[in-house]
Protein backbone atom coordinates (compact mmCIF):
# COMPACT_ATOMS: atom_id res chain seq x y z
CA UNK A 1 0.00 0.00 0.00
CA UNK A 2 1.50 3.28 -0.96
CA UNK A 3 -0.58 6.46 -0.04
CA UNK A 4 2.21 8.87 -2.04
CA UNK A 5 -0.20 10.75 -4.29
CA UNK A 6 0.51 10.65 -8.27
CA UNK A 7 1.73 14.31 -9.69
CA UNK A 8 -1.44 14.03 -11.23
CA UNK A 9 -3.31 14.35 -7.78
CA UNK A 10 -0.38 16.36 -6.91
CA UNK A 11 -1.71 18.85 -9.81
CA UNK A 12 -4.99 18.57 -8.37
CA UNK A 13 -4.48 19.31 -4.53
CA UNK A 14 -2.34 22.17 -5.55
CA UNK A 15 -5.19 23.68 -8.01
CA UNK A 16 -7.44 23.62 -4.66
CA UNK A 17 -5.00 25.12 -2.47
CA UNK A 18 -4.32 27.82 -4.95
CA UNK A 19 -8.41 28.09 -4.88
CA UNK A 20 -8.34 28.51 -0.65
CA UNK A 21 -5.13 30.95 -0.81
CA UNK A 22 -7.11 32.94 -3.34
CA UNK A 23 -9.24 34.94 -1.16
CA UNK A 24 -10.56 35.11 2.82
CA UNK A 25 -12.77 32.99 2.49
CA UNK A 26 -13.31 32.24 6.24
CA UNK A 27 -14.88 35.86 6.37
CA UNK A 28 -17.55 33.92 3.46
CA UNK A 29 -17.70 30.73 5.38
CA UNK A 30 -19.07 32.80 9.16
CA UNK A 31 -21.32 34.98 7.24
CA UNK A 32 -23.20 31.75 5.56
CA UNK A 33 -22.50 30.16 8.23
CA UNK A 34 -24.37 33.00 10.39
CA UNK A 35 -26.92 33.42 7.95
CA UNK A 36 -27.91 29.57 7.45
CA UNK A 37 -26.76 29.89 3.81
CA UNK A 38 -25.41 27.69 1.48
CA UNK A 39 -21.96 28.82 0.70
CA UNK A 40 -23.07 28.35 -3.23
CA UNK A 41 -19.89 30.87 -4.43
CA UNK A 42 -17.80 28.76 -2.90
CA UNK A 43 -18.98 25.44 -4.55
CA UNK A 44 -19.27 27.10 -7.48
CA UNK A 45 -15.34 28.06 -7.91
CA UNK A 46 -14.69 24.27 -6.77
CA UNK A 47 -17.18 22.79 -9.22
CA UNK A 48 -15.21 24.98 -11.93
CA UNK A 49 -12.04 22.96 -10.68
CA UNK A 50 -13.62 19.66 -11.48
CA UNK A 51 -14.71 18.75 -7.91
CA UNK A 52 -18.03 17.44 -9.11
CA UNK A 53 -16.03 15.06 -11.46
CA UNK A 54 -13.55 13.75 -9.27
CA UNK A 55 -15.86 10.10 -9.07
CA UNK A 56 -17.98 10.42 -11.77
CA UNK A 57 -17.22 7.67 -13.84
CA UNK A 58 -15.97 9.18 -17.93
CA UNK A 59 -18.56 7.81 -19.59
CA UNK A 60 -20.44 10.55 -18.23
CA UNK A 61 -18.00 13.16 -18.41
CA UNK A 62 -16.24 12.33 -15.27
CA UNK A 63 -12.61 12.81 -15.46
CA UNK A 64 -11.55 8.81 -15.51
CA UNK A 65 -9.05 9.76 -12.46
CA UNK A 66 -7.31 6.08 -11.61
CA UNK A 67 -7.79 6.76 -7.63
CA UNK A 68 -10.65 8.54 -7.67
CA UNK A 69 -11.58 7.97 -3.95
CA UNK A 70 -7.86 8.56 -3.10
CA UNK A 71 -8.00 11.51 -5.18
CA UNK A 72 -11.50 12.93 -3.37
CA UNK A 73 -9.59 12.30 0.20
CA UNK A 74 -6.43 14.38 -0.60
CA UNK A 75 -9.25 17.27 -1.81
CA UNK A 76 -10.93 17.04 1.53
CA UNK A 77 -7.55 17.03 3.34
CA UNK A 78 -6.69 20.06 1.87
CA UNK A 79 -10.17 22.13 1.91
CA UNK A 80 -10.15 21.03 5.59
CA UNK A 81 -7.17 22.74 6.55
CA UNK A 82 -8.50 25.61 5.37
CA UNK A 83 -11.53 25.50 7.78
CA UNK A 84 -14.01 24.71 4.70
CA UNK A 85 -17.20 23.22 5.42
CA UNK A 86 -16.47 20.74 3.30
CA UNK A 87 -19.86 18.51 4.78
CA UNK A 88 -21.64 20.32 2.14
CA UNK A 89 -20.71 19.05 -0.56
CA UNK A 90 -21.36 15.00 0.09
CA UNK A 91 -23.93 15.05 -2.58
CA UNK A 92 -21.37 16.10 -5.44
CA UNK A 93 -19.69 13.25 -5.87
CA UNK A 94 -22.55 10.86 -5.47
CA UNK A 95 -23.50 11.17 -9.43
CA UNK A 96 -22.41 7.67 -9.85
CA UNK A 97 -25.51 6.91 -7.76
CA UNK A 98 -27.53 8.79 -10.01
CA UNK A 99 -25.94 7.01 -13.10
CA UNK A 100 -26.27 3.32 -11.28
CA UNK A 101 -29.91 3.43 -10.12
CA UNK A 102 -31.65 6.62 -12.34
CA UNK A 103 -33.63 6.65 -15.63
CA UNK A 104 -32.59 9.00 -18.56
CA UNK A 105 -34.64 11.38 -17.41
CA UNK A 106 -33.39 11.79 -13.92
CA UNK A 107 -29.70 11.07 -14.81
CA UNK A 108 -30.24 13.94 -17.21
CA UNK A 109 -32.47 16.33 -14.48
CA UNK A 110 -29.09 16.00 -12.03
CA UNK A 111 -26.40 15.96 -14.39
CA UNK A 112 -27.68 19.00 -15.70
CA UNK A 113 -26.32 20.72 -12.57
CA UNK A 114 -22.91 19.52 -13.23
CA UNK A 115 -20.30 22.68 -13.25
CA UNK A 116 -23.26 24.70 -11.11
CA UNK A 117 -22.62 23.90 -7.54
CA UNK A 118 -26.30 23.88 -7.03
CA UNK A 119 -27.67 21.59 -4.83
CA UNK A 120 -29.81 19.19 -6.62
CA UNK A 121 -30.65 15.92 -4.51
CA UNK A 122 -30.78 14.16 -1.64
CA UNK A 123 -32.11 11.29 -0.09
CA UNK A 124 -34.60 11.20 2.74
CA UNK A 125 -35.19 7.85 4.81
CA UNK A 126 -35.65 9.52 8.39
CA UNK A 127 -38.75 10.03 9.95
CA UNK A 128 -40.08 11.46 13.37
CA UNK A 129 -40.96 7.87 14.30
CA UNK A 130 -38.01 5.93 12.29
CA UNK A 131 -34.35 7.38 12.73
CA UNK A 132 -31.77 4.17 13.12
CA UNK A 133 -34.32 1.94 12.87
CA UNK A 134 -35.28 3.21 9.20
CA UNK A 135 -37.65 -0.07 8.62
CA UNK A 136 -40.18 1.39 11.08
CA UNK A 137 -41.00 4.28 8.63
CA UNK A 138 -44.49 5.08 7.73
CA UNK A 139 -44.36 6.92 4.38
CA UNK A 140 -46.32 4.93 1.94
CA UNK A 141 -46.68 4.82 -1.66
CA UNK A 142 -50.39 3.48 -3.09
CA UNK A 143 -51.45 2.83 -6.90
CA UNK A 144 -54.90 4.18 -7.81
CA UNK A 145 -56.12 4.91 -11.31
CA UNK A 146 -52.88 4.34 -13.10
CA UNK A 147 -51.01 6.86 -10.31
CA UNK A 148 -49.16 6.44 -7.34
CA UNK A 149 -50.03 8.58 -4.16
CA UNK A 150 -47.52 9.36 -1.83
CA UNK A 151 -48.35 10.36 1.87
CA UNK A 152 -45.94 10.86 4.77
CA UNK A 153 -43.57 13.12 7.11
CA UNK A 154 -39.41 13.04 6.71
CA UNK A 155 -37.49 14.56 9.45
CA UNK A 156 -34.17 16.04 9.61
CA UNK A 157 -33.18 16.29 5.52
CA UNK A 158 -30.41 18.04 4.52
CA UNK A 159 -30.18 20.37 1.79
CA UNK A 160 -33.90 19.88 1.55
CA UNK A 161 -34.57 23.52 1.25
CA UNK A 162 -32.23 24.31 -1.77
CA UNK A 163 -32.57 20.91 -3.64
CA UNK A 164 -34.83 20.33 -6.63
CA UNK A 165 -35.27 16.78 -6.45
CA UNK A 166 -35.90 14.08 -2.88
CA UNK A 167 -35.34 10.26 -2.86
CA UNK A 168 -37.52 9.12 -0.57
CA UNK A 169 -38.28 6.07 0.97
CA UNK A 170 -41.24 4.79 1.17
CA UNK A 171 -43.54 1.12 1.82
CA UNK A 172 -46.23 -0.44 -0.52
CA UNK A 173 -49.55 0.31 1.62
CA UNK A 174 -50.26 -2.90 0.33
CA UNK A 175 -47.57 -4.80 0.81
CA UNK A 176 -45.60 -2.86 3.79
CA UNK A 177 -42.08 -5.58 3.31
CA UNK A 178 -41.96 -3.90 0.00
CA UNK A 179 -39.21 -0.43 0.67
CA UNK A 180 -39.39 1.83 -2.71
CA UNK A 181 -37.80 4.85 -3.42
CA UNK A 182 -39.37 7.53 -5.20
CA UNK A 183 -37.35 10.37 -7.39
CA UNK A 184 -39.73 13.34 -6.30
CA UNK A 185 -39.67 16.51 -7.87
CA UNK A 186 -39.74 19.10 -4.71
CA UNK A 187 -42.02 21.83 -6.57
CA UNK A 188 -44.57 18.57 -7.10
CA UNK A 189 -47.77 19.83 -5.37
CA UNK A 190 -48.53 18.83 -2.01
CA UNK A 191 -45.06 18.83 -0.76
CA UNK A 192 -44.28 21.26 1.93
CA UNK A 193 -41.30 21.88 4.22
CA UNK A 194 -40.70 23.52 7.85
CA UNK A 195 -36.86 24.32 8.30
CA UNK A 196 -34.90 22.97 11.56
CA UNK A 197 -32.76 25.16 13.70
CA UNK A 198 -29.57 23.05 14.11
CA UNK A 199 -26.48 23.37 16.57
CA UNK A 200 -24.00 22.88 13.50
CA UNK A 201 -23.75 22.45 9.55
CA UNK A 202 -25.85 25.60 9.25
CA UNK A 203 -24.29 26.02 5.86
CA UNK A 204 -26.60 23.15 4.52
CA UNK A 205 -30.70 23.23 5.33
CA UNK A 206 -32.78 20.86 7.15
CA UNK A 207 -35.91 20.33 7.38
CA UNK A 208 -39.08 18.19 8.20
CA UNK A 209 -40.68 17.59 4.35
CA UNK A 210 -44.18 16.88 4.20
CA UNK A 211 -46.00 14.52 1.61
CA UNK A 212 -49.51 15.20 1.32
CA UNK A 213 -50.94 12.75 -1.34
CA UNK A 214 -48.37 13.69 -3.74
CA UNK A 215 -48.71 12.44 -7.17
CA UNK A 216 -46.34 10.81 -8.82
CA UNK A 217 -45.79 8.32 -12.01
CA UNK A 218 -44.24 4.37 -12.60
CA UNK A 219 -41.15 6.84 -14.01
CA UNK A 220 -40.71 8.52 -10.51
CA UNK A 221 -39.69 5.40 -8.92
CA UNK A 222 -35.73 5.49 -8.19
CA UNK A 223 -33.95 1.91 -8.88
CA UNK A 224 -36.18 -1.13 -9.34
CA UNK A 225 -39.46 -1.30 -7.10
CA UNK A 226 -39.04 -2.98 -3.65
CA UNK A 227 -34.99 -2.60 -3.87
CA UNK A 228 -34.98 0.83 -1.30
CA UNK A 229 -33.22 -0.63 1.47
CA UNK A 230 -30.03 -2.84 -0.80
CA UNK A 231 -30.01 0.78 -3.21
CA UNK A 232 -28.62 2.76 -0.04
CA UNK A 233 -26.28 0.29 1.35
CA UNK A 234 -23.03 0.47 -0.78
CA UNK A 235 -23.73 4.46 -0.95
CA UNK A 236 -23.82 4.84 3.07
CA UNK A 237 -20.80 3.30 2.93
CA UNK A 238 -19.28 5.89 0.69
CA UNK A 239 -21.20 8.82 3.06
CA UNK A 240 -20.17 7.31 6.22
CA UNK A 241 -16.11 7.20 4.74
CA UNK A 242 -16.36 10.92 3.17
CA UNK A 243 -18.03 12.48 6.52
CA UNK A 244 -14.92 10.83 8.34
CA UNK A 245 -12.64 12.66 5.46
CA UNK A 246 -14.65 15.84 6.37
CA UNK A 247 -14.19 15.34 9.69
CA UNK A 248 -10.65 15.16 9.98
CA UNK A 249 -9.75 17.74 7.67
CA UNK A 250 -11.65 20.53 9.44
CA UNK A 251 -10.02 19.29 12.41
CA UNK A 252 -6.30 20.16 10.79
CA UNK A 253 -7.49 23.28 10.75
CA UNK A 254 -8.37 23.99 14.69
CA UNK A 255 -5.09 22.01 15.25
CA UNK A 256 -3.35 23.86 13.08
CA UNK A 257 -4.29 27.48 15.00
CA UNK A 258 -3.77 25.64 18.18
CA UNK A 259 -0.23 24.81 17.63
CA UNK A 260 0.52 28.72 16.50
CA UNK A 261 -1.36 29.90 19.62
CA UNK A 262 0.63 27.48 21.79
CA UNK A 263 4.24 28.80 20.82
CA UNK A 264 2.82 32.06 20.74
CA UNK A 265 0.84 32.68 24.00
CA UNK A 266 3.02 33.36 26.87
CA UNK A 267 1.88 32.73 30.57
CA UNK A 268 3.79 32.52 33.69
CA UNK A 269 7.51 33.74 31.46
CA UNK A 270 6.75 31.31 28.53
CA UNK A 271 5.04 30.01 25.79
CA UNK A 272 2.29 27.71 26.75
CA UNK A 273 2.90 25.09 24.36
CA UNK A 274 6.36 24.66 27.24
CA UNK A 275 4.13 23.67 29.55
CA UNK A 276 3.75 19.80 29.94
CA UNK A 277 -0.31 19.63 30.11
CA UNK A 278 -0.51 21.39 26.83
CA UNK A 279 2.48 19.58 25.02
CA UNK A 280 0.37 16.14 26.03
CA UNK A 281 -2.62 17.80 23.99
CA UNK A 282 -0.78 18.59 20.98
CA UNK A 283 0.70 14.82 20.72
CA UNK A 284 -2.90 13.48 21.66
CA UNK A 285 -3.98 15.65 18.96
CA UNK A 286 -1.38 14.47 16.13
CA UNK A 287 -1.31 10.17 16.70
CA UNK A 288 -5.19 10.94 16.56
CA UNK A 289 -4.99 13.06 13.19
CA UNK A 290 -2.11 10.94 12.06
CA UNK A 291 -4.41 7.32 12.94
CA UNK A 292 -7.62 9.67 11.00
CA UNK A 293 -5.24 9.81 7.99
CA UNK A 294 -4.04 6.56 7.84
CA UNK A 295 -7.47 4.58 8.17
CA UNK A 296 -9.10 7.32 5.66
CA UNK A 297 -6.64 6.95 3.32
CA UNK A 298 -6.50 3.13 3.44
CA UNK A 299 -10.11 2.62 3.05
CA UNK A 300 -10.27 5.19 0.25
CA UNK A 301 -7.16 2.92 -1.60
CA UNK A 302 -9.31 -0.31 -0.66
CA UNK A 303 -12.31 1.02 -2.48
CA UNK A 304 -10.35 2.61 -5.68
CA UNK A 305 -8.91 -1.41 -5.55
CA UNK A 306 -12.58 -2.74 -5.04
CA UNK A 307 -14.86 -1.03 -8.15
CA UNK A 308 -15.12 1.44 -6.15
CA UNK A 309 -17.06 -0.25 -3.24
CA UNK A 310 -16.14 0.31 0.27
CA UNK A 311 -15.71 -2.07 2.88
CA UNK A 312 -19.27 -1.80 5.55
CA UNK A 313 -17.22 -2.12 8.51
CA UNK A 314 -14.39 -0.08 7.71
CA UNK A 315 -16.66 2.77 6.61
CA UNK A 316 -18.44 2.78 9.61
CA UNK A 317 -15.31 2.55 11.81
CA UNK A 318 -14.08 5.58 9.65
CA UNK A 319 -17.36 7.73 10.25
CA UNK A 320 -17.12 6.29 13.89
CA UNK A 321 -13.59 7.28 15.09
CA UNK A 322 -13.40 10.21 13.09
CA UNK A 323 -16.52 12.02 14.38
CA UNK A 324 -15.19 11.39 17.64
CA UNK A 325 -11.58 11.98 17.04
CA UNK A 326 -11.96 15.44 15.14
CA UNK A 327 -14.51 16.42 18.09
CA UNK A 328 -11.96 16.03 20.70
CA UNK A 329 -9.00 17.11 18.45
CA UNK A 330 -10.92 20.43 18.03
CA UNK A 331 -12.14 20.21 21.57
CA UNK A 332 -8.67 20.09 22.90
CA UNK A 333 -7.60 22.67 20.58
CA UNK A 334 -10.40 25.34 21.76
CA UNK A 335 -9.01 24.26 25.72
CA UNK A 336 -5.07 25.24 23.96
CA UNK A 337 -6.90 28.34 22.55
CA UNK A 338 -8.75 29.09 25.83
CA UNK A 339 -11.13 32.49 25.50
CA UNK A 340 -9.76 32.92 22.04
CA UNK A 341 -11.58 30.07 21.12
CA UNK A 342 -14.77 30.14 23.01
CA UNK A 343 -15.40 34.08 22.79
CA UNK A 344 -15.00 36.20 19.44
CA UNK A 345 -15.36 34.83 16.37
CA UNK A 346 -13.05 31.89 16.45
CA UNK A 347 -13.71 29.67 13.17
CA UNK A 348 -13.61 27.13 16.29
CA UNK A 349 -16.46 27.55 17.57
CA UNK A 350 -18.11 26.68 14.07
CA UNK A 351 -16.02 23.74 13.54
CA UNK A 352 -16.43 22.17 17.21
CA UNK A 353 -20.16 22.97 16.29
CA UNK A 354 -20.30 21.35 13.20
CA UNK A 355 -18.22 17.92 14.14
CA UNK A 356 -20.83 17.45 17.06
CA UNK A 357 -23.84 16.62 14.81
CA UNK A 358 -21.48 14.79 12.53
CA UNK A 359 -22.14 12.32 15.49
CA UNK A 360 -25.24 11.70 15.53
CA UNK A 361 -26.51 12.49 11.31
CA UNK A 362 -25.66 9.90 8.99
CA UNK A 363 -25.87 7.25 11.35
CA UNK A 364 -25.28 7.47 15.06
CA UNK A 365 -21.72 6.33 17.14
CA UNK A 366 -24.01 3.30 18.07
CA UNK A 367 -24.93 2.41 14.88
CA UNK A 368 -21.88 2.82 13.51
CA UNK A 369 -20.04 0.90 16.56
CA UNK A 370 -22.94 -2.23 15.84
CA UNK A 371 -21.87 -2.28 12.35
CA UNK A 372 -18.34 -2.51 12.42
CA UNK A 373 -18.28 -4.83 15.32
CA UNK A 374 -20.76 -6.85 13.16
CA UNK A 375 -18.52 -7.07 10.53
CA UNK A 376 -15.71 -7.88 12.51
CA UNK A 377 -16.80 -10.50 14.57
CA UNK A 378 -18.04 -12.13 10.97
CA UNK A 379 -14.46 -12.49 9.88
CA UNK A 380 -13.83 -14.98 12.88
CA UNK A 381 -16.79 -16.63 11.99
CA UNK A 382 -16.03 -20.51 11.38
C1 LIG B 1 -28.27 17.37 10.97
C2 LIG B 1 -28.87 16.10 10.54
C3 LIG B 1 -28.98 15.82 9.19
C4 LIG B 1 -29.58 14.63 8.78
N1 LIG B 1 -29.75 14.41 7.44
C5 LIG B 1 -30.48 13.33 7.04
C6 LIG B 1 -30.83 13.15 5.65
O1 LIG B 1 -30.43 13.94 4.78
N2 LIG B 1 -31.57 12.08 5.30
C7 LIG B 1 -32.02 11.19 6.23
O2 LIG B 1 -32.72 10.25 5.84
N3 LIG B 1 -31.74 11.33 7.55
C8 LIG B 1 -30.98 12.39 7.97
N4 LIG B 1 -30.69 12.56 9.32
C9 LIG B 1 -31.20 11.61 10.27
C10 LIG B 1 -30.15 10.80 11.00
O3 LIG B 1 -29.66 9.79 10.17
C11 LIG B 1 -30.80 10.30 12.27
O4 LIG B 1 -30.95 11.40 13.13
C12 LIG B 1 -30.02 9.24 12.94
O5 LIG B 1 -30.05 8.09 12.18
C13 LIG B 1 -30.52 8.97 14.36
O6 LIG B 1 -31.89 8.88 14.40
P1 LIG B 1 -32.69 9.58 15.61
O7 LIG B 1 -32.22 10.97 15.72
O8 LIG B 1 -34.13 9.34 15.38
O9 LIG B 1 -32.21 8.80 16.89
P2 LIG B 1 -32.78 7.40 17.44
O10 LIG B 1 -32.75 6.38 16.37
O11 LIG B 1 -34.06 7.66 18.13
O12 LIG B 1 -31.68 7.03 18.51
C14 LIG B 1 -31.60 7.65 19.79
C15 LIG B 1 -30.35 7.14 20.50
O13 LIG B 1 -30.46 5.72 20.72
C16 LIG B 1 -29.38 5.06 20.12
N5 LIG B 1 -29.84 3.78 19.57
C17 LIG B 1 -30.91 3.54 18.76
N6 LIG B 1 -30.99 2.25 18.46
C18 LIG B 1 -29.96 1.64 19.09
C19 LIG B 1 -29.48 0.30 19.16
N7 LIG B 1 -30.10 -0.69 18.49
N8 LIG B 1 -28.38 0.06 19.89
C20 LIG B 1 -27.74 1.05 20.55
N9 LIG B 1 -28.13 2.33 20.52
C21 LIG B 1 -29.23 2.62 19.80
C22 LIG B 1 -28.90 5.98 19.01
O14 LIG B 1 -27.57 5.71 18.64
C23 LIG B 1 -29.08 7.33 19.67
O15 LIG B 1 -28.00 7.58 20.53
C24 LIG B 1 -30.04 13.72 9.75
C25 LIG B 1 -29.90 13.98 11.11
C26 LIG B 1 -29.33 15.16 11.51
C27 LIG B 1 -29.20 15.43 12.98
Amino acid sequence: MDFKLTDEQELIVDSYRDYMESENWEAYFAECDEKHEYPLRWVRGLCELGFDLIMLPESHGGLGLEQPAVTMMAVYEVLGRYGAPTYVLYQLPGFETIIREGTEEQIEAVLSTLGTGEQIWNSACTEPGAGSDVAALQTTYKRENGKIYLNGTKTFITSSAGVKYLVIMAKNADDPEMFTEFFLDMSKPGVSLSPLHKLGLRMDSCCEVYMDNVELEEKDIFGKEGNGFSRGINDFNFERWLVGCSDYGMSIAVYEDACRHANQRIAFGKPIGRQQLNQLKVAEMAIKLKNMKNMLYETAWEADNNDGKFDPGAAAMCKYYCANSAFSVVDDGMQILAGVAVAGEHRAQRIWRDLRVDRVSGGTDEMMILTASKFELKKYRD
